[in-house]
């Protein structure tokens, strides 16, 4: 633990590995550091659709263990712990984990972020199976069904907006009385005939067989209880970056994401943010990937100028 790297990498998702592919051919002496096991959250993907070069598409856990096995080829050491904080001290970049100290010159953050979840029954069984937390992901799934959206901040209406080109209808479900997305997007929304709001109500269970065929829903002000035959639920209800032992090292923008330039550079010279975990990200495999390579590239420039 005493050796200090030239690179760490913290988090072992597409953008993570990515950044390790190409820094162990261009020879850095790297570590990449994951808490879970390498693949990321794609690993949970039914099915991914929109990852170039699968023309048939791609189980998620196929894609995600094809991007480690692709990344560790080359030799790329791993180690796994718990990033849990990050220090300065002179040129050096100390990563304090569950499993001790390791040093660096550069580091690059790839920890991606999580999904708020709405914690009901039937959620996790569905995951996949008709509940979803991307519509750019899994929209296309639901051609000529019937949806809900649960949420009611801009990524709901922006997802809802956007199921319209598949769904025959989608049904946003919102526990208050008002969205508190744009009014741009509210009012964009409420034009749309494909799309119902239903107010004051929150989602009780998910049931289906195989798939999701039915939620129970209730209404907060009234108590009253319904149910609605739908193939797809989609949850916008919060992400939140895996960001919190960053406080006081970086600036976090409002959500917690880090900010970063095109070259993936944060204010602070030799850490990197690529990934679903930085401001901007359209938070897809393909980007956390392309932003891993970019934060490699700079990170090689970055360590040939010390
Ligand atoms: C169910 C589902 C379906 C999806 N479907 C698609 C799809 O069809 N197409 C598509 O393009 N995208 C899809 N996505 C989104 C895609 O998975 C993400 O955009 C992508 O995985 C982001 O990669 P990343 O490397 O930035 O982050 P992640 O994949 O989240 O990886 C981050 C890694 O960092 C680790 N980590 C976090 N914090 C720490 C820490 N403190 N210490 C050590 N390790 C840490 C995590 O364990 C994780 O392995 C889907 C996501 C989900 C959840």
């Amino acid at each position: 633990m005493d050796r200090t790297h030239q690179l760490i990498i913290v988090g072992g998702g597409p953008a993570g590995l990515s950044a390790g592919l190409y820094a162990s051919r261009f020879r850095l002496d790297t570590l990449l550091i994951e808490k879970v096991g390498l693949g990321g959250q794609i690993l949970n993907a039914e099915m991914v659709e929109n990852y170039p070069g699968f023309p048939q598409g791609i189980s998620g856990s196929e894609l995600g263990a094809l991007i480690a096995q692709q990344a560790t080829k080359y030799g790329l050491p791993t180690a796994f712990a718990e990033v849990q904080g990050i220090e300065i001290r002179g040129g050096e970049k100390i990563v304090s984990t569950s499993e001790g100290q390791f040093k660096a010159k550069a580091v690059i953050i790839a920890g991606g972020s999580e999904h708020s979840k709405l914690g009901v029954p039937g959620e996790e069984e569905f995951t996949g199976k008709g509940v979803s937390y991307c519509a750019m992901c899994d929209g296309a799934f639901f051609r000529d069904q019937v949806v809900a959206v649960v949420g009611g901040g801009n990524v709901a209406l922006n997802d809802a907006l956007f199921l319209t080109r598949f769904a025959s209808k989608v049904i946003v479900i919102h526990r208050r009385d008002q969205l508190r997305a744009t009014k741009i997007l509210q009012d964009r929304a409420f034009a749309n005939p494909k799309i119902k709001f239903l107010w004051d109500t929150v989602v009780d269970s998910i049931i289906g067989d195989k798939l999701v065929k039915e939620i129970r829903l209730r209404n907060v002000k009234t108590g009253k209880v319904s149910s609605l035959e739908i193939s797809g639920v989609f949850a916008a209800v919060g992400l939140r970056p895996n960001t919190d032992y960053l406080k006081g090292l970086l600036t976090l923008d409002e959500g917690g994401f880090i900010s970063v330039n095109g070259w993936m550079e944060t204010e602070v010279p030799g850490v990197f943010a690529a990934g679903d975990i930085r401001a901007g990200s359209i938070r897809q495999v393909v980007s956390a990937a392309g932003d891993g390579a970019t934060a490699a590239v700079a990170a090689e420039r970055f360590l040939s100028s010390v």
